[in-house]
């Protein structure tokens, strides 16, 4: 029997790859045109998802035509620059092509000397990213992730290490009392996943409560912190966050950073998107204090607009990945034991791991800081025009950040209609086609939200959006 080959022969294959090169051109060229989100219908995206039988396969390019298909019909174009999401960016044209490579080269960078020029690529972007937090490089340590939420997770794993070395070994069962973490009510709930796989259980989360932006109450949580001291708990852990995902508010971070030397935990900051703000000197400020944090946050699939599956954690403790993660396995290559490097696996939750740093590698080298600067600025003042418009448009932002993320409602309309107003917006806006919004609760009242995540998003985006804004409300009123 002949063998079979999972390959394309090489002329299919510069046909094929050109050929999606030019249709991934005319998706993004032509992207003002889809609609910038789909129809929910179901049925229809079941059936049109079993629609190939593996029974009886196609070609490549049939293949392909269909799913690039499904796609542009059936989701919701994160790249459109009417987007007004979650923190979805439009995914650069350098990350996309550092994905292909990692993809045909296939480095695998569990074993150091396996992919030892990946493995240091990653460690340079790391120390790169950790200098601009303001870690120093004698110190600094960190891994790329697959997102914020593995990054949460090892910032709960290594604070509990940290704290209770015994864990490590004998587990949470060997601890004499119940270590307990703290999270304002607007952290990110991949906290709450953290907190089980690590066999804390949800309750070990305590929730404080925020001030009226939104940003964690720090006697709060000092009281709290010492009633669970009185009832004899282990408190280990403090969460800020450096822009909500809900409403971008950023939490006190050198008040909590004061609390966190004062009652010897680990102060870890979420800065998912946020973080984004160290690149750009006059928001830098916000984030001044993040120096103090024993670890962060941050995505590089969010405000840095890399493809996603790039989220980094990072610390200033230089041996606490090792305590956490290492173990010795006979199967793994040892070409690179007498060298002084670390092998990955030694040192994240992650196994086999993909080159993740390498969007972000050849898109600072591409870009460089002051192409990141731009855009980060240019998308916070996209953030303060849609403010103006919309106050200018009798429209009420409710939030308050320098984060490009603004909530808003109409305070004309009477308090008990407003929750039903804003779900008949927000309804009419994603029927429209022609933009994408959510619904946001702040202080218990549910607002608009919108948020600039694309560096395509222009002055025009913003008017166009609120001109819609405005029409459908006109016609609510009506
Ligand atoms: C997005 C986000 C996360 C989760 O990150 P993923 O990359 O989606 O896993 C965690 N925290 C904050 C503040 C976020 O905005």
């Amino acid at each position: 029997m002949k063998s079979f080959n999972l390959d394309l022969d090489r002329e299919e294959r510069m046909y094929i790859g050109t050929y999606l090169l030019e249709r991934i051109n005319d998706y993004t060229g032509n992207i003002r045109e889809v609609r910038v989100s789909p129809e929910l219908d179901v049925d229809a995206i079941v059936q049109f998802a079993q629609k190939l039988s593996f029974d009886h396969p196609v070609g490549a390019q049939e293949a392909i035509d269909h799913i690039l298909e499904g796609l542009i019909q059936f989701q919701v174009h994160t790249p459109h620059p009417r987007y007004f999401g979650l923190y979805n960016p439009r995914p650069n044209d350098m990350g996309i092509m550092a994905d292909t490579i990692t993809a045909a080269f296939n480095p695998q960078l569990a074993a150091w000397s396996h992919a030892p020029v990946a493995v240091e690529i990653e460690n340079y972007v790391l120390k790169e990213i950790a200098a601009k937090f303001g870690y120093s490089s004698e110190t600094a340590d960190g891994t790329f992730t697959t997102g914020g939420a593995e990054a949460n997770l090892t910032a709960v794993l290594t604070a509990l290490i940290h704290h209770f070395p015994s864990y490590a070994k004998e587990g949470l069962r060997a601890l004499k009392a119940q270590p307990v973490m703290y999270a304002s009510a607007e952290s990110h709930h991949s906290l709450v996943k953290a907190a089980r796989s690590c066999g804390l259980g949800t309750d070990s989360l305590r929730i404080i409560p925020t001030d009226s932006q939104l940003r964690m109450n720090v006697r709060a949580l000092q009281q709290q912190i010492a009633a669970d001291r009185a009832a004899g708990y282990a408190p280990f852990l403090i969460i800020g966050t450096g822009g909500t995902t809900g409403s971008g508010a950023i939490d006190p971070i050198g008040a909590l950073a004061d609390v966190a030397e004062d009652e010897r935990l680990w102060l870890h900051v979420d800065a998912a998107y946020g973080g984004a703000c160290v690149f750009v000197p006059e928001l830098l400020e916000q984030l001044h204090d993040i120096r103090r944090a024993d670890s962060i946050t941050f995505d590089a699939h969010k405000w840095m607009s890399v493809p996603m599956g790039a989220g980094m954690y990072l610390t200033r403790h230089r041996d606490i990945l090792h305590r956490a993660f290492s173990i010795s396995a006979d199967y793994m290559p040892k070409e690179g034991a007498g060298l002084d490097r670390i092998d990955p696996f030694t040192h994240s939750i992650q196994w086999s791991r993909r080159f993740i740093g390498l969007k972000l590698y050849l898109s600072l080298a591409t870009a460089g800081w002051e192409g990141y600067g731009k855009v980060v600025r240019q998308q916070a003042e996209m953030g303060e025009r849609l403010r103006q418009e919309l106050t200018r448009s009798n429209w009420t932002v409710v939030n308050d950040t320098v984060l490009p993320v603004v909530c808003f409602t109409d305070i004309r309309v009477p308090a008990e209609s407003r929750s039903k107003f804003v779900s008949f917006i927000y309804e009419e806006v994603l029927r429209s086609g022609q933009a994408w919004i959510s619904i946001y609760e702040m202080n218990k009242e549910p607002a608009l939200r919108a948020c600039i995540t694309n560096y395509e998003t222009t002055a025009e985006d913003i008017i166009a959006l609120v001109e819609l804004l405005n029409s459908v409300r006109a016609k609510m009123m009506n």
